[in-house]
């Protein structure tokens, strides 16, 4: 189901020819939000030999526009999983000190270690999407770091991690409905950024900043999901299925016990 979302290396695509509506891809979403909470109890139990074995290292990459969904993603993902083994990197502008480095320099230091999930709720992509959008360097900068997080994330797979990418598709219109909708709800109010809205006025261009992020940084060792994310509950299903799907082909295993436990009693 998710696997028709992930894209091909070497094989182009246009985000305009991408639905951004999960209801094309699955029909009734009462049967999904009941899929959903059994594959979210099976990463559940998942997550837990993952730690446990203490061998692989899993890194989720989430990116989208505002109001695309990253925060709620990661709050219904991974409700209920332990979180000793999962760790959240949010990415916001860089600060001085990490401007005086490399830009890769910052989340390098966010990876997960062995056992851990790692999440990351924007992240090195920032750097040819704002960045590029706002022309906060020049192209000449900013081009060859596809190739540079290409290698970068070629590092990290050589060296044990698996790398889920996920850009979380929305149309226009629905940015515009979750806009006003934290307009509307005062609870929502601290969520809304009118910054935001001038970064909607580039909607266009950063759309093509992210089709060419997604074409330039698909490759076999760490291809993109591109999820269609106008609803929730396809969104969550889609996600929580492919991280499920991910952990089951690493393969985690309890570690070998100690022996001689069946004779052991606790007096
Ligand atoms: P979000 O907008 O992700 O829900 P937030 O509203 O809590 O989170 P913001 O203060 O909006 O946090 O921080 C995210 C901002 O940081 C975004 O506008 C993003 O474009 C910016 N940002 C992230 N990485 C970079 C970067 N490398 N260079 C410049 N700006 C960046
Ligand atoms: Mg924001």
């Amino acid at each position: 189901m998710y696997s028709q979302h992930v894209l091909t290396p070497g094989k182009e695509i246009r985000i305009g020819d991408i639905s951004p509506d999960g209801k094309e891809f699955y029909a009734d979403r009462k049967k999904a939000e009941k899929e959903f909470k059994d594959v979210r109890d099976e990463l559940i139990s998942l997550q837990n030999k993952f730690y446990a074995d203490g061998r692989h290292k899993l890194l989720v990459v989430l990116q989208a526009m505002d109001a695309g969904g990253k925060d709620s993603t990661i709050r219904k993902v991974f409700k209920g999983v332990n979180p000793q083994g999962v760790a959240v990197a949010s990415f916001k502008a860089p600060s001085k000190n990490e401007l005086a480095h490399d830009f890769l320099w910052r989340i390098h230091q966010k990876v997960p270690p062995a056992g851990m999930i790692g999440v990351f709720n924007r992240s090195h992509y920032e750097d040819v999407l704002v960045v590029r959008v706002d022309q906060l360097v020049p192209e000449a900068v900013w081009r060859p770091r596809y190739q540079m997080i290409n290698d970068f994330e070629r590092l990290l797979t050589s060296t044990g991690t698996t790398i889920l990418k996920f850009f979380l598709h929305i149309s226009k219109d629905e940015q515009r409905q979750r806009f006003q909708d934290r307009l509307d709800d005062p609870e929502k109010h601290w969520k809304f950024d009118s910054a935001d809205l001038e970064k909607r006025k580039k909607w266009e261009t950063y759309q093509d900043a992210f089709e060419e992020m997604l074409n330039e940084c698909t490759t076999e060792h760490a291809p993109w999901f591109v999820i269609p994310a106008n609803q929730k509950w396809y969104r969550n299903l889609a996600i929580t299925k492919a991280i499920v799907d991910t952990i089951k082909q690493i393969g985690p295993e309890y570690p070998p016990e100690e022996s001689g436990l069946e004779q052991l009693v606790v007096e």
